[in-house]
């Protein structure tokens, strides 16, 4: 079996790794990308945020994704219990840059990156599963991947980009996936036609809901459908009835968040619900010789702040600059991606820091109003995604301040 062969090799075809291509693509870096599905294909993380919009402009893709998907200008929190709620708009952040971002059916929009990343000149092989990782004197050199018709495929390569998404094909092999105490979280979640909606400019916020058993995402698409989601603690789901239809189990979980039991009244359910963990987790490595992670591969943030799209599409330009240099220096070493770790991880952080502080009630002040103003522009700079590079003040007085909430026990 001769092995193809290709400077870097792309594992998984989702944002992280479609952008990746698309980007040393563009510079003429040889890259083959194996992709386990056929696209369009299902997935969830369909509410964008502001900090991925450079990076799709980057690439060129402004006009499709504005023709194609609901604007979103940002993010409106309301809470069931007390009936309070407060519009955050992403032009109050502290650095608004676009201050806007889009709600993307994430079938559609992966397909759309994944042929962006082939008409920059990626090879992209779809139908492709990577099984195992070649190390060679320590350095990863390559990937046996499957066919769907099951025949094998040997792929060789100077250095290997994972982003197969919660799969963590090299975290998984190396047993480095750890998960973050007390967020274990499930999630519950359909499509629905006809659910109400807000007016004008505030149409294609994201709705959080926060309420007795977790909250609920309420995403609406450019047209009639939203998706509608429950992130659950999971003593809530133990609630199940045995054999209870999760349709059903649904039904109840929202009747006690009176905004999405107004908001669904009008509505009908068009897709099965679905149930997903939603488990945050950590890996101790992200990179290492010949190898980086990059997105859900590298770990896994509760999504109630949009990290995923974030850290896996602004990451991914992170991940292709430090490729590129890589490349240009001949040093594919762990140490050369040290850098790009770091930045992923303090970003990552913020955001855990964040939800955490969420969770523990110490934000109630500023996400549901009398907070102080500066905090209320800190909170709408994390939804942007503001989280990369050295820290402007507010982001290190914020992280000062909920770092406490980002430590968490891994190994
Ligand atoms: C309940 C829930 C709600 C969410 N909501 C949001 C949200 O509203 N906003 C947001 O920003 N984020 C959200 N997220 C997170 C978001 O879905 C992810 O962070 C995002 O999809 C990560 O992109 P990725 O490219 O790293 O991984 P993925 O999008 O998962 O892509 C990975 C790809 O790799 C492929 N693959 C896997 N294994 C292999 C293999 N061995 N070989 C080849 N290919 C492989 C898979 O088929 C897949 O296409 C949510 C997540 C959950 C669980």
């Amino acid at each position: 079996m001769d092995p193809l062969r290709c400077d870097v090799l792309v594992l998984g075809g989702g944002p992280a790794g479609a952008v990746t291509a698309a980007l040393l693509a563009r510079d003429n870096i040889a890259v083959t990308l194996l992709e386990r599905a056929r696209f369009p294909r299902f997935h969830l993380g369909e509410s964008l945020a502001p900090a991925a919009t450079a990076v799709l402009d980057d690439l060129g893709l402004r006009e499709t994704i504005d023709g194609r998907y609901l604007r979103k200008h940002g993010v409106a929190v309301r809470c069931a219990r007390t009936g309070r709620q407060q519009r955050f708009r992403y032009d109050e952040a502290f650095e608004p840059g676009a201050a806007l971002a889009w709600q993307v059916p994430r079938a559609d929009f992966d397909d759309v990156l994944l042929r962006c990343a082939r008409a920059h000149g990626a090879e992209v092989l779809e139908g492709h599963t990577a099984e195992d990782v070649v190390f060679e004197e320590g350095f990863a050199r390559g990937v046996i991947a499957r066919r769907e018709d099951g025949r094998q495929v040997s792929v060789r390569s100077r250095l290997i980009v994972d982003a197969t998404g919660q799969d963590a094909l090299l975290a998984g092999r190396r047993g480095d996936r750890h998960p973050v105490a007390g967020m274990e979280r499930t999630a519950l979640s359909a499509h629905y036609r006809h659910v109400a909606r807000a007016e004008a400019e505030a149409e294609g916020d994201l709705e959080l809901i926060l309420f007795p058993h977790g909250w609920i995402w309420n995403i609406p698409f450019l047209g009639e459908v939203n998706s509608v989601g429950a992130l659950c603690a999971n003593n809530w789901m133990r609630a199940r009835r045995s054999a209870e239809p999760l349709e059903s189990f649904f039904d109840r979980t929202v009747e006690d968040a009176s905004f999405a039991r107004e908001a669904l009244s009008t509505a009908t359910r068009l897709t099965p619900v679905l149930a997903h963990q939603a488990l945050t987790w950590r890996a101790n490595r992200r990179v290492g010789d010949g190898w980086l992670t990059v997105g859900d591969s590298g770990g896994f943030t509760d999504p109630l702040l949009c990290a995923g799209t974030t850290l896996a599409i602004a990451g991914a330009a992170r991940a292709a600059a430090a490729v590129r240099g890589a490349l240009d220096h001949g040093d594919v070493s762990a140490e050369r991606f040290a850098p790009f770790a770091r930045a992923l991880d303090e970003a990552s952080d913020l955001f855990l820091g964040t939800t955490r502080a969420l969770y523990a009630d110490e934000l109630s002040e500023v996400l549901l109003g009398g907070g102080a103003r500066s905090d209320r522009r800190a909170f709408a700079s994390i939804l942007a995604g503001d989280v990369f590079g050295d820290d402007p003040p507010w982001r290190a007085a914020w992280r000062e301040r909920y770092h406490q909430a980002a430590e968490y026990p891994i190994g």
